[in-house]
């Protein structure tokens, strides 16, 4: 066979195998370019989970009539000009190639209108062939639609995976441009129905908690890290809030998002001792840096890039996070409470000691990076090893804290969030192996409304493999034979409702792990609370438990579980030191 140049449809369809892998990909194309054009609106049309069609409609600068014939056209851009703009590239697009590979593969419309014009311009393209073009009234912008993706290409047809699937990979794709977009109003429609939406406020927990609910966006930490080179930016789960794998743990290189398993593993570290082995953070984190210091240009579907310094950006990455979360979960010191009159007087720095809280963990903007009481977050006595004391009991106070000594001073356990503390761990140290269930003696047959009925019906499953054995005993009313083992001696029928008012609030459509909110809310609920009084059996129990923790000293939702008063600070107050 002697050598041939390719003809412009078979090479369309060649770059269109590396560019459009699935329906998803079509979808990242037009959401990039709609950013590109400066869109703050745009809306996503998909049925058939993006195989019959894939619209996506944008308020943007438009595209003036008689340049959508090029605007399909391969290698053809409006975004770069000459080679040494691809070292400084600030748009998401630059190869010029989607929409021609997006057309070699479906039948493709463009409609566009620039705002000057008081008409808009169309182009339709089946197979990589351009047909009928025709003004039409629209308001300024571009709707792209991509219908019958694949038509003429069933092996790529046939790889696609279940409806489901697919529509998971679209939600995923718009999530995490949602994200990197907050000023935008992102709406999608699956087969009609709203399914998602943004509102375009700029704020980033706003659209943190569109996608993964109101809790988890009120619980994550802002980390803000700046150094010479870098700036680390964005959001981190609390060492309780975690997933089982890496999925989401979302990374950002100038807005662009990047997948680079380097920059998971430098989060990772930073979470080292936090969170147990085989859980991982949820991350949403934009990486801001030189355009010269980084190259865009080395994957496809821009999906990778290549740093210059690789080994600074990483070490700047780990570095902030940890800051973030050393800020956020350090033992309560309480020797920089300057001026405390301990265990009476009324100075507003005792509230807030008793509560063995500082009052912006409540708060969703109380997530900072400098230490708590405004310490510096630098200081050794954070960095200091992570595990717990040994500690000895003394006894409990106002039925809601423990009393005990350690190796260096007196510690004051809030019993509640050390037992939610403990029950978490043994939680999911199960959760890898069978999570053993413990039979009741007595089965507890619980109600529930209509609509309950059916979530938790849905829901069996999960909590089977959660190691409760439920039974649907008919309208409403379900029977509790067993219940996790690490809960026993807890009310089954109160974890149930736990669990259940869990799915309840859960109505954000990417919600993915219920399995770890389930474990989260369960562990509140079963855990002892303020008020109870315990016996000294139990006190002592607790203490051993939490002694026995990979994090003894925060609960699973960040907060602490000890306040530290250490000798030093009891013989300032008492006068033994300092000159007398
Ligand atoms: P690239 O984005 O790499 O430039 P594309 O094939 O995605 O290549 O798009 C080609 C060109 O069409 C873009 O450079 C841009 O000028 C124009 N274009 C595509 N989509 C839009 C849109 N939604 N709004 C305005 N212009 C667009
Ligand atoms: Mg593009």
């Amino acid at each position: 066979m002697s050598i041939q140049i390719l003809s412009e449809e078979v090479a369309s369809q060649i770059a269109a195998g590396e560019v459009v892998e699935r329906p998803s990909s079509v979808v990242k194309e037009l959401i990039e370019n709609a950013l590109d054009a400066g869109a703050d609106q745009i809306t996503i049309l998909i049925k058939e989970a993006g195989k019959r069609l894939i619209e996506v409609v944008d308020n943007g600068m438009g595209i003036p009539a008689e340049e959508l014939k090029l605007a399909v056209h391969r290698h053809a851009t409006s975004k770069l000009k000459n080679a040494a703009d691809l070292f400084r590239v600030s748009t998401l697009g630059f190869r010029g190639e989607a929409l021609a590979s997006i057309g070699s593969v479906s039948y493709l419309t463009l409609l566009s209108r620039v705002q000057k014009e008081d008409l808009g311009g169309s182009i339709h393209v089946e197979g990589g062939e351009i047909h009928a073009a025709e003004s039409l009234g629209m308001p300024p912008g571009t709707t792209v639609r991509v219908e019958h993706l694949f038509y003429n290409v069933p092996a790529r047809l046939k790889f696609l995976k279940t409806d489901r699937t697919e529509k998971r990979h679209i939600n995923d794709m718009i999530s995490r441009y949602g994200m990197a977009n907050p000023d935008v109003r992102f709406k999608l429609y699956h087969d009609d129905e709203l399914v998602f939406q943004t509102t375009g406020s700029g704020i980033l927990r706003e659209v943190i908690s569109s996608i993964y609910g109101v809790s988890t966006a009120k619980q994550m930490i802002e980390v803000i890290y700046e150094d010479e080179n870098l700036a680390v930016k964005g959001f981190i789960s609390p060492p309780g809030l975690t997933r089982s794998n890496r999925k989401e743990m979302l990374f950002y290189v100038n807005q662009r998002p990047v997948s680079d398993p380097a920059l998971s593993s430098a989060v990772t570290q930073a979470y080292h001792t936090l969170v147990m082995k085989g859980r991982y953070p949820i991350t949403v984190l934009f990486l801001e840096l030189a355009p010269e210091k980084v190259d865009v240009n080395v994957h496809p579907t821009k999906a990778e890039v290549r740093f210059e310094d690789k080994g600074d950006i990483f070490k700047a990455v780990s570095r902030g996070v940890r800051r973030a979360l050393l800020a956020h979960t350090p033992v309560q010191e309480v020797s920089n409470l300057r001026g405390i009159s301990l265990w009476g007087g009324s100075s507003s720095d005792q509230s807030q000691f008793q509560r063995g809280i500082d009052p912006s963990w409540t708060t969703p903007e109380g997530n900072r990076v400098e230490g708590v009481f405004g310490r510096e977050i630098d200081s050794p006595q954070i960095s200091a090893p992570i595990g717990g004391p040994i500690l000895r009991l003394i006894g409990q106070v106002a039925a809601t804290y423990l009393i005990a000594e350690g190796p260096d001073g007196l510690y004051l356990i809030d019993q509640h969030a050390a037992h939610e503390r403990v029950l978490f761990e043994k939680f999911t140290a199960e959760r890898s192996d069978d999570h053993p269930s413990q039979a009741l003696l007595d089965s507890v047959v619980v109600e529930f409304s209509p609509v309950s009925a059916d979530l938790l019906k849905e829901h069996i499953p999960t909590l089977e493999k959660l190691g409760f054995d439920i039974e649907d005993f008919g309208p409403g009313s379900f029977v509790i034979r067993s219940v996790p083992g690490s809960l026993q001696g807890s009310s089954p029928e109160a974890i149930l409702r736990a669990a259940v008012e869990d799915l309840e609030v859960d109505e954000t459509p990417l919600e993915k792990n219920i399995e770890d909110k389930i474990i989260a809310r369960v562990c509140k609920r079963a855990a002892v609370k303020a008020g109870m009084v315990l016996s000294p059996e139990e006190q002592k129990q607790l203490l051993l438990d939490l002694e026995a923790c990979q994090s003894p000293r925060t609960c699973p939702h960040g907060r602490p579980t000890m306040i530290h008063l250490s000798v030093d600070l009891l013989e300032r107050k008492f006068g033994r030191t300092g000159p007398m």
